[in-house]
């Protein structure tokens, strides 16, 4: 509904953090150009005042000028600027006409909201205050006058208006604020999926695995095991210069893959650096690590063929007492050189 009228700004996505005011500047204004042209078509079918209908006409004229305006050039700033005038203008020219009677004092109160959620805290304080004094000097003129106050069928109305004013704009602005959570908290669970993944392989990166091993150290018990395994690509320079690097990356992703097919699911796997990953095994005393390296081994060997071999070579090593995170990974490194010298292709544990 009304699409001609709310257009959708590419440059103010919804996480922009002018997206909700571009919203506002389009509700305002479809409200204060149907404002204006109600009263324009009153004041001459029904009272046949000219005079206030050319005041209202120009008023119609402004209010679609800004429209015209902000929906051709998107310039959120100036746009909200001239509505806060409008919107002020308007309300001021009524409380001021009214002489603040009937309690038209009460439209002034939705100048403030209008006016900081558009241009902000400074000026939006500048024409609360401005607008505020109007008002005070009104009631002191009606103070001077001992003029009583009465609810009359205008008061009603008024106040009336001016709550459902009120509760839509405040609706309105809960909405802004839920959003704005939301969005941040998308981009936060973003943040920090980026700070812990691996773009390439999808899986932990080392900080991660930093952080996950050292929990799994921290909550060791004197009978449970731990053991980690390092697995590095045999000859991987070689696939690259052969290759390239495209393929380099293309075959790290999908052993990445195959690895992850194999371990358990209560192994965390993370990529170490280049072409080495670290495999940590919870609960798992170093026969059983061994076995699993093997598996892993095994598995990714026998998709070798004449033209391409791909080969891992692990060294595996157990938690001991008084181990730490980094001399638990120096032995399965050891482990891994040794495997490297023996030949590759090999399992071997510290
Ligand atoms: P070894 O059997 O002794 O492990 O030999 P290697 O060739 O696998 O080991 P080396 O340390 O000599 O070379 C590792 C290569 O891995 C060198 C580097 O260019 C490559 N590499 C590291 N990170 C990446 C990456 O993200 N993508 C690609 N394509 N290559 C990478
Ligand atoms: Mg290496
Ligand atoms: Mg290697």
């Amino acid at each position: 509904m009304l699409k001609f009228w709310f257009k959708e700004f590419p440059q103010y996505p919804a996480d922009h953090i002018d997206y909700w005011r571009t919203r506002l500047i389009a509700h305002a204004l479809l409200i204060t150009t149907c404002y204006f042209l109600i009263l324009t078509v009153i004041n001459i079918v029904t009272f046949n005042d000219h005079h206030l209908a050319l005041l209202d006409g120009v008023g119609l004229l402004v209010s679609l000028g800004i429209f015209v305006w902000f929906r051709g050039t998107g310039k959120v700033d100036s746009a909200s600027w001239a509505l806060t005038i409008l919107v002020t203008a308007l309300i001021l020219l009524f409380v001021v006409t009214a002489g603040g009677y009937s309690h038209s004092l009460f439209w002034a109160s939705l100048i403030p909201p209008f006016a900081f959620f558009l241009i902000g805290r400074t000026w939006g304080t500048v024409i609360s205050v401005c607008a505020f004094v109007v008002c005070a000097v009104l009631v002191f003129l009606q103070v001077e006058a001992q003029q009583s106050v009465t609810f009359n069928t205008g008061s009603l109305l008024n106040v009336i208006e001016v709550c459902i004013a009120h509760i839509l704009l405040f609706r309105f602005y809960e909405r802004t604020r839920s959003s704005a959570y939301q969005q941040l908290a998308i981009r936060n669970a973003e943040i920090i999926k980026m700070a812990e993944i691996d773009k390439l392989t999808g899986l932990f990166n080392r900080d991660k695995l930093d952080t996950v091993l050292a929990e799994c150290m921290q909550s060791l018990t004197d009978d449970s095991a731990l053991s980690v395994m390092i697995i590095d690509i045999d000859h991987f320079k070689s696939i690259n210069d052969q290759y390239g690097h495209l393929e380099g990356d293309r075959v790290l992703s999908a052993l990445a893959v195959q690895l992850k097919q194999v371990i358990r699911d209560s192994d965390i796997i993370a990529r170490w650096g280049g072409e080495e990953f670290v495999v940590v095994c919870a609960n798992t005393p170093l026969g059983e690590a061994m076995e699993l390296a093997q598996r892993l081994r095994k598995g990714i060997a026998k998709h070798a063929t004449a033209k391409k071999s791909l080969t891992i070579s692990i060294g595996v090593a157990e938690n001991c007492v008084g181990d730490s995170a980094e001399s638990l990974l120096d032995r399965a490194d050891n482990a891994l050189y040794r495997a490297k010298r023996e030949g590759r292709n090999q399992v071997f544990t510290a």
